[in-house]
């Protein structure tokens, strides 16, 4: 099964009988998603060792965002054993799910459900996936750099509370808009993370931003080869590391960071760890997440 999975609807979803096992990504648009390919490319190695996997299957769900209250009881129903959500519908399925698991409830956001008889539960798997792609990347983890963050968006709180609660020395985090850094410097001082919070606008940054952090892009700036830079990063000193969430294009964070010799890393490591983790999450195995990164690498250089 290749990026050429068929994308299916609602209206598919209320007459599912197909047999076997299945997992969904929902999302709206979700025609570019990767999911498919990385996660049909790890059930086939885990069928390998696991024959119990054998019929399960991972397929994409187009549904738009005004409808997830009517098609997240439909999955139930189908019997769908996982479900990955992305946008739009991280935040509203928080509050549609039956349970949480702890590690996400600061996040007000789930991008994993599996199934119980009861209902979803859910948790989000955005932060342990930014973790390990730091920490593979780049050599060490979140908890020891000082860190800049870009972005006050979904990735970006997901982001925040992990470097926090790994011990993040202190963490730098800039917005376009100020409504939305404010609300999640209140998240983040209600966890108790105030004293080692600060913020910043793209219009103004301080004098004092650390000269070699870890520099990480949850904007959507980038997604776009033609997308600016929020910001300058001609200040920050040769070591600097960038971890941008975007992939599949030379953006300008890329080109910026060989510009001025910084380590550069792009979002396919999160995506896959991401992924990785809710793959155990659904089997209780161990995910080949080897295996996820390469399928997922090919299926962006075929698209
Ligand atoms: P949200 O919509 O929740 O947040 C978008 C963020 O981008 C906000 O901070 C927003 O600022 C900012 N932004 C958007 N347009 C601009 C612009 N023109 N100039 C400056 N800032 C802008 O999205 P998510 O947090 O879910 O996603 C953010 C990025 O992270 C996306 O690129 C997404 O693809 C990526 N991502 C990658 C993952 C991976 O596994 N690699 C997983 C999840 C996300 P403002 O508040 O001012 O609107």
């Amino acid at each position: 099964m290749g990026v050429e999975t068929p994308t299916h609807t609602l209206e598919d979803l209320t007459r599912w009988q197909a047999p076997g096992k299945w997992l969904a990504i929902v999302g709206d648009p979700i025609a570019h998603s990767l999911s498919p390919v990385m996660h049909n490319a790890a059930l086939s190695v885990l069928a390998q060792e696991q024959p119990e996997f054998a019929d399960w299957r991972y397929v994409r769900f187009q549904i738009p965002a005004e409808r997830l209250v009517e098609a997240l009881p439909a999955f139930h129903a189908a019997g769908f054993v996982g479900l990955n959500l992305t946008l739009p519908h991280k935040v509203h399925a928080f509050s549609l799910v039956k349970e949480v698991l702890e590690e996400a409830r600061p996040l007000g956001a789930v991008n994993t459900l599996r199934w119980t008889p009861q209902g979803y539960i859910g948790t989000n798997t955005d932060g342990h996936g930014l973790s390990k792609a730091v920490e593979l990347s780049f050599g060490f983890s979140l908890g020891e750099r000082e860190v800049v963050l870009f972005g006050a968006g979904g990735a970006a709180r997901s982001i925040a509370v992990r470097a926090l609660s790994e011990g993040c020395p202190r963490l730098w985090i800039g917005n376009r808009s100020k409504d939305r850094l404010e609300e999640l410097q209140d998240v983040l001082r209600e966890l108790g993370y105030g004293s080692r919070i600060r913020s910043f606008s793209f219009a103004e940054l301080p004098a004092d931003l650390p000269a070699e952090p870890l520099l990480i892009n949850a904007t959507s700036l980038g997604l776009k080869e033609q997308d600016p830079l929020p910001v300058s990063l001609a200040g920050f000193g040769s070591g600097t590391c960038c971890y941008d969430t975007t992939y599949g294009v030379i953006n300008a964070w890329s080109r910026a960071c060989a510009a001025h010799g910084f380590s550069y890393a792009d979002g396919i490591g999160m995506l896959v760890w991401q992924g990785a983790r809710s793959l155990e999450f659904w089997t209780g195995h161990p995910a080949p997440a080897q295996t996820m990164e390469a399928a997922a690498r090919r299926a962006l250089n075929r698209a």
